[in-house]
């Protein structure tokens, strides 16, 4: 065993002897838990943003809004809601369990491991230990090594505020996390990243029948309609998609459109572009970048299919790939084949709105789908014949913030949700309990052999 395995192995069986004993069952532990949580994304707003600045050049009011905004709402949300959740939830019961008392309650899975992605990298690491806290587990956070300035700044402050015996930040790449995975047991999985990696863990889970939730990411499609108005369709693509460079799971990863109306969307792109970044976007603070060189290789070599309409300027020294909007894309192009995950818009042509359906459904299921139209049963038809994690209409990545819609993957998307309520259930089992009197034997007695002679008896 490794120095690093061993100390990573000793830690995780600690977190496994203070759930043990109980203490973050408690409901009031929960809530004193929670409320350091949000003094500790309160009180360190600046070094959070400047963390994800050195990581991504991510800019502020980004950072404020995705990073520190919708983390402090879901506490406040969980705070607020944390005694109904925690009830026993009384149920309807057939006539033969009236006397009994039937109910559900919510109990902590136990020791939980939470391996978060680099793109946001305070948000994808907080969000889902809310609902490990919330739901009474103890919990090991895995932040993604390739944003280090932010894994640092968590693993700093997470002891700070939270009960060390209950919560430890593990930093580390593969190897560190294989570990956790392959030599450590845990009751719950919760991962976001690749699908690739995805699969370990779905494996190493499966050899303790850990719970897992796989956040992963995929293609995510979005049709521009021709009754659209496509001002506002492009300025709404626009802000979902070249916010943080691109690097979001549900940024719209390509448009599908009627070739009639592609050159007035090319249009509205360069203005809209000019409009939110200005002549050159490397010189604007809203603009972030490419997190590291290999993603910025990546990234540069997609620039080959089809053409830019608009950008494609690169700067190697900065990882700096300018806001792109891409046409003649052919559906077999590199650029399709993998979620782009950077500023990249391929724009593919369809012949119509049903056509643009059976693209959909020839492809992975996505984590979003979004479409632009006016025409509400277009919408409808829209929704009810694709299958994707979430579904948007008339704008992009919003529905990520509502903390009451559960946000997760279908199929190669991921499986499982959270955010609001459905974190709290993500990290908890649902017992079912029934207490009965030792009361009415009689009535009860009609169950027991020998059957025979009581089926007569009936
Ligand atoms: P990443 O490289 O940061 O990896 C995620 C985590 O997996 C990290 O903690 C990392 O240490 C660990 N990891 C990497 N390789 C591993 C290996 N071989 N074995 C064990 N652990 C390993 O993130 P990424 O994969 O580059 O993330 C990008 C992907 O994540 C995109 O597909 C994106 O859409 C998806 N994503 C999804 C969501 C969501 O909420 N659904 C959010 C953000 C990102």
């Amino acid at each position: 065993m490794s120095g690093s395995e061993e100390k990573i192995t000793l830690a995780v069986k600690k977190l496994r002897e203070t759930y043990r004993t109980g203490r973050t069952k408690d409901v009031e532990f929960r809530r004193e838990q929670l409320r350091n949580l949000l003094r500790l994304m309160d009180e360190n707003e600046e070094e959070i943003l400047e963390a994800v600045h050195k990581d991504l050049h991510k800019p502020r009011t980004e950072a404020t809004l995705a990073e520190i905004l919708v983390v402090k709402n879901d506490i406040a949300y969980a705070l607020n809601h944390l005694s109904e959740w925690t009830k026993p939830e009384p149920l309807d019961v057939p006539l033969v369990n009236k006397m009994d008392s039937c109910f559900t309650v919510s109990e902590p899975l136990g020791l939980a491991l939470v391996i978060g992605a680099w793109n946001y990298p305070i948000q994808l690491t907080i969000m889902p230990l809310i609902g490990a806290i919330a739901a009474g587990n103890c919990a090991v956070i895995k932040p993604s090594e390739i944003a280090e300035a932010s894994a640092e700044l968590v693993g700093k402050l997470i002891p700070q505020y939270l009960d060390q015996e209950c919560f430890t930040v593990i930093h580390g790449g593969v190897e560190e996390t294989q570990c956790l995975l392959n030599k450590c047991k845990f009751d719950k999985i919760f991962y976001t990243g690749g699908s690739a990696v995805g699969k370990l863990v779905m494996q190493a889970a499966a050899k303790n029948l850990a719970r897992v939730t796989l956040e992963l990411g995929g293609k995510s499609p979005c049709y521009v309609d021709k009754d659209s108005d496509l001002e506002i369709a492009v300025k709404r693509i626009c802000w979902g998609k070249f916010a943080n460079a691109g690097q979001t799971c549900v940024a719209p990863d390509y448009i599908l459109c009627h070739p009639d109306i592609q050159e007035a969307l090319v249009k509205q792109f360069k203005e809209a572009l000019f409009e939110f970044y200005g002549e050159d976007p490397k010189e604007s603070p809203d603009y972030a970048r490419i997190v590291n060189n290999r993603h910025f290789n990546r990234l540069k070599s997609l620039l080959s299919s089809g053409e830019c309409a608009v950008g494609g300027e690169t700067d190697e020294s900065e990882n700096y790939i300018s806001p792109t909007v891409m046409i003649g894309v052919k559906p077999t192009d590199p650029i399709m084949e993998n979620e782009v995950f950077g500023p990249l818009l391929p724009i593919v042509n369809v012949e119509s709105f049903d056509d643009a359906i059976e693209f959909i459904n020839d492809r992975d299921r996505p984590l979003a789908l979004y479409i632009f139209a006016n025409d509400k049963s277009k919408i409808q038809r829209f929704m009810d014949s694709t299958s994707s994690g979430g579904f948007l209409a008339n704008d992009t990545v919003v529905h990520a913030g509502v903390e009451s819609l559960p946000f997760g993957g279908v199929g190669e998307s991921g499986m499982g949700n959270y955010h609001g309520k459905n974190s709290f259930d993500s990290f908890s089992h649902k017992k079912g309990c029934v207490i009965k009197k030792q009361a009415m034997e009689s009535f009860n007695s009609i169950r027991y052999p020998p059957y025979e002679e009581k089926r007569l008896a009936w």
